[in-house]
């Protein structure tokens, strides 16, 4: 059996305040015996979140990390850095990164496989676009996507990586895929990885990311081939996110 896991992305917002409140809900809120739950934070307040969240369970993680291991890269941070201040999991391969900083197929691969290499769990994003999906590519592009993945770091490195399948349509617009397109989308990601290694695709953690909600979780995290979420604009309401992993049981 796949253990559920929700993820809290808060991208860049909050503050030390508002961060602190949210912590104290989760930790309070979240029952980490039945659900694995993580918070990724903005880099400066990774050190505070680990303590606000010391001894609750829930992981710390780092929306993106350089894959060099020190040097003369101003405004990036390494892995070992992030790792010290108390974080498990890195995002790799976030839609929004791929548009806004150029990250490409190959740099996805290489900040995945740096931060396995570091011991630090990526939580490794794919999902097409709008025109992808209507031109009949989603197929496509989540394999390419994912293949470029394979080729660095192998298919049986996936057994420390989780998935985030996360069509770029629906992230940050309020428009949810449907769960039977979530489903769909979940399932061919799981029988690309069947064809290459059974136990693997069997145990890997496949989580949906797109405007995610307590409404809609039960129903998408209900699928058999979706285990959890990846949450943006929800993670930043403590209701909502506690009602998220409690949907994910
Ligand atoms: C995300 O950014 O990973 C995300 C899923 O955002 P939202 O829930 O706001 O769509």
């Amino acid at each position: 059996m796949r253990r559920p896991f929700v993820a809290a992305n808060w991208k860049m917002n909050g503050d030390l305040a508002s961060n602190a409140n949210l912590a104290q809900a989760f930790a309070a809120g979240i029952d980490t015996s039945k659900v694995d739950a993580a918070v990724f934070a903005p880099h400066v307040y990774l050190s505070a979140l680990s303590e606000q969240l010391k001894g609750s369970k829930i992981s710390v993680g780092a929306q993106t990390a350089n894959t060099a291991a020190s040097g003369a890269f101003t405004g990036e941070t390494s892995l070992s850095m992030i790792k010290e201040v108390g974080c498990t999991h890195v995002l790799t391969g976030h839609s929004e990164r791929r548009v806004m900083n150029g990250e490409t197929d190959e740099v996805v691969a290489e900040k995945t496989a740096t931060a396995l290499e570091a011991g630090i769990t990526p939580v490794f994003c794919i999902g097409e676009t709008l025109e992808e999906r209507e031109s009949g590519n989603m197929e496509a592009v989540v394999a390419r996507q994912i293949n470029a993945v394979i080729d660095r770091v192998g298919v049986e490195a996936f057994a420390n990586i989780i998935v985030a399948y996360e069509p770029v349509w629906a992230i940050g617009t309020g428009v949810t895929a449907s769960a039977e397109q979530a489903q769909e989308a979940h399932a061919f990601i799981r029988q690309l990885f069947a064809q290459k290694n059974a136990d693997v695709a069997e145990k890997l953690i496949i989580l949906y990311g797109g405007s995610m909600k307590a409404a809609n979780a039960k129903e998408l995290i209900g699928q058999p081939d979706i285990d959890g979420g990846l949450v943006g604009g929800a993670s930043m309401i403590a209701e909502e996110f506690v009602a998220i992993c409690a949907a994910a049981v």
